[in-house]
């Protein structure tokens, strides 16, 4: 099944205790749509570029099997920049600059081949763009929708109206108390589920990942690593993990769901062990089956 995926192309500025990167290949859709293609070969990305955008880096997707019709490239004007900085713990960075770029005029435009996909990723962008998109896809079978803090605090009314329309939505612990006021995070994701989604995924950092239903519970812990280089992308590959899982299978079912959060911790595990782009940009299969192997093992009692 093919999976549609929206969100940010970027070229990062990366600073953690481990080094600094500039112009790394980032966003929430590259982040989303690497993760997504090491588990189905149907990968459609929709975003914007500038003309300062490597042409390697689209050399690079279009490897993965991504397809990058919906990647629209702007003949004058700037990539979108982000610049973080980590802290010592690597869970707290600040962001030290976002420079929108060409995402400033952004309208996610799907080609008419594409509006009927059947798994549709929203990654981390405004919310407004969010809902842009969903008017352009005729019956998805699954919608996932990421967000952050940031759209919580300035574009609050457009994403509530955006989760009335979600299956799935994923965030981390301080977005899901932030959006849902409540400082217990399953209190939080139950109230989450009001809003619309029929599952939310509270993503921990280190602590892993829970999945909430109406009347289901699951938790998985996050791989094991004894040494992470930057932490950044790391929710977007979950995110981009978790729904390429579902794609393969076309199974939508919770059980099948629990599946796909451990394949989005894989994913994501092996995105914060180099910078930027470096620790998915050439898994084998036997990577990824292995540390979901791994997945069971510490996790069997
Ligand atoms: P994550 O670490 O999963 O939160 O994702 C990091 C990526 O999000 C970086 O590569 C950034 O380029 C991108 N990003 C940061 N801020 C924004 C924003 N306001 N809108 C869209 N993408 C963003």
């Amino acid at each position: 099944m093919n999976v549609l995926i929206v969100g940010s192309v970027a070229l990062d500025y990366l600073e953690t205790p481990f080094g600094v990167m500039e112009r790394a290949l980032g966003g929430s859709a590259t982040f989303c749509s690497i993760a997504a293609s090491y588990l189905t070969n149907s990968v459609r990305m929709v975003g914007i570029v500038g003309d300062d955008f490597p042409e390697e880096h689209v050399r690079f997707l279009s490897s993965r099997n991504i397809d990058v019709l919906g990647l629209e490239r702007v003949a004058e004007g700037k990539t979108f920049s982000w610049g973080g900085k980590y802290h010592d713990d690597m869970n707290t960075r600040d962001t030290l600059y976002t420079e929108l770029g060409v995402f400033e005029h952004f309208h996610p435009r799907i080609p008419d081949e594409w509006k009927q996909s059947e798994y549709v990723l929203l990654g981390n962008i405004h919310p407004s763009l969010q809902m842009e998109v969903l008017e352009q896809i005729e019956q998805p079978k699954l919608v996932l929708c990421d967000t952050m803090n940031l759209w919580i605090d300035i574009g609050l009314k457009e994403l509530k109206h955006v989760l009335k329309r979600v299956d799935v939505l994923i965030l981390n612990d301080e977005e899901a108390r932030m959006l849902s006021k409540k400082r217990n995070l399953v209190a939080a994701a139950h109230a989450l589920l009001r809003f619309g989604p029929k599952v939310v995924v509270i993503k921990k950092g280190e602590h892993g990942a829970s999945m909430v239903t109406r009347d289901t519970y699951f938790t998985a812990p996050a791989f094991p690593l004894m040494q992470l280089k930057d932490p950044t992308g790391a929710g977007d590959s979950f995110a981009g993990g978790f729904i390429g899982w579902l794609a393969r299978t076309n199974d939508v079912s919770t059980a099948n769901m629990r599946k796909a959060v451990v394949y989005g911790s894989v994913l994501a595990s092996f995105c914060v062990e180099e910078f930027s782009i470096d620790g998915i940009r050439s898994l084998s299969d036997e990577d990824v089956a292995e540390r979901f192997i791994t997945f069971r093992a510490i996790t069997a009692f």
